[in-house]
């Protein structure tokens, strides 16, 4: 989950986020903080103090605007989370994913134990349109004997109904399932060898997060690129962690190590920034997808070596969002994948400052990354 999915998440569980203020709420938040009522008119904004996590520039260019509210092809969407708590927001989401072309989202509790079984329940009215796959449970990950409990528990959530196992993270400081933190231990570490075997023989997938955008180990400075969304969730500041370079060989290093286990590299494995480098992992691990969620914003300013990226990978990437259930959120990622619209801004929605551009992907690609992909290594756990 990130911050913007964590956001919709609080908002739809009716929760009062105290956040340090978003920028969209700037002037609202000042107010408050001042002890005065929020009035937005209030402030006449000087250019020379805008900041820039206030600019919200508008696109002056008269060229075409695509609106597609309901994706080309059918789709499974790899990457999403259990944003919707009740059963009217799980009926509601359903009714979303119909008006948007959504056949099936894998929900990535990161879970285990009652907190597992809570949430395949609520889900389970509806089997045909979500799969709920578990975490990993790392307790005593540092005491000898650690293996055994958490294969058990992992054969125990497939048995309730778990189909794979994510997200599971590793942002440089060990591996992460939800609550369950296991420092500096990371995904090919020995310790975890049998466990991720055991996926591979019990046909579920993992889905796999490491390392976070390039920006957000940059110097916070007026260089930085991404520099809006990377001061939120900076890791500069962070000493010893490993780095994102190291953390990709990581990935690397665990998919050649359990051919037999299927592993989707979240968010383009981060490497959206290099994705000749991904594209060469790739080709090195047969065992290995990448998911597209959440870095949208990330891509869509390299419209023209994005859209050849995944005429070169198509039969490797798997679409996702991992933002929350909106229909307006959905619309924004088949626009910038089927469209050619060109210098469109979505800062609501992804915070940075570049404008987009839509990649204008062929029906082929289109039906790959929205579909065949993520059904043919779903169909394949049954073999
Ligand atoms: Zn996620």
């Amino acid at each position: 989950m990130n911050r913007r999915s964590f956001l919709k998440w609080a908002n739809m569980a009716g929760l009062a986020v105290a956040l340090p203020s978003p920028s969209v709420f700037g002037a609202a938040a000042e107010d408050a903080k001042a002890g005065q009522t929020p009035s937005p008119k209030k402030r006449v904004e000087s250019p020379e103090t805008i900041l820039l996590k206030d600019y919200r520039p508008k696109s002056i260019y008269k060229i075409p605007v695509t609106e597609i509210a309901k994706a080309k092809f059918p789709i499974i969407d790899m990457h999403s989370h259990p944003y919707a708590k009740t059963a009217k927001e799980i009926d509601e989401w359903v009714r979303n994913m119909d008006e948007v072309g959504i056949e099936k989202t894998m929900i990535l509790t990161m879970t285990t134990g009652a907190e597992f079984d809570e949430i395949l329940r609520k889900y389970s009215k509806y089997p045909e349109r979500f799969e709920v796959w578990c975490g990993f449970d790392f307790r005593g990950y540092d005491k000898p004997g650690f293996g055994p409990a958490a294969i058990k528990e992992l054969e125990r959530c497939k048995q309730a109904g778990a189909r794979g196992v994510g997200e599971i993270h590793d942002k440089g400081k060990g591996l992460r399932s939800g609550k369950s933190n296991a420092p500096g231990m990371h995904p090919d570490d020995a310790r975890v060898d049998a466990l991720f075997d055991k996926c591979g023989e019990l046909g579920m997938p993992i889905s796999l997060h490491v390392a976070d955008p390039i920006w957000m180990y940059q110097k916070m400075d007026k260089t930085n690129d991404g520099l809006m969304n990377a001061y939120e969730w900076r890791l500069d500041n962070q000493p010893n962690i490993v780095g994102l370079s190291g953390m990709v060989d990581i990935l690397e290093r665990t998919a050649e190590k359990h051919r037999g286990t299927t592993f989707v590299a979240c968010h383009f494995a981060n490497l959206d920034y290099d994705l000749a480098r991904l594209g060469e992992v790739l080709e090195r691990n047969p065992n290995l997808y990448a998911d597209i969620s959440a870095r949208y914003a990330e891509t869509a300013p390299i419209p023209r070596f994005a859209a050849q990226f995944y005429a070169k990978h198509a039969d490797r990437l798997v679409y996702g969002t991992d933002m929350g259930v909106d229909k307006a959120m959905y619309r924004v990622t088949f626009r910038i994948l089927e469209s050619l619209d060109e210098h469109f801004y979505e800062t609501g929605q992804f915070g940075y400052h570049w404008s987009l551009n839509g990649f204008g992907l062929s029906d082929e690609i289109l039906k790959q990354v929205y579909h065949d992909n993520a059904a043919k290594l779903l169909a394949s756990r049954r073999a």
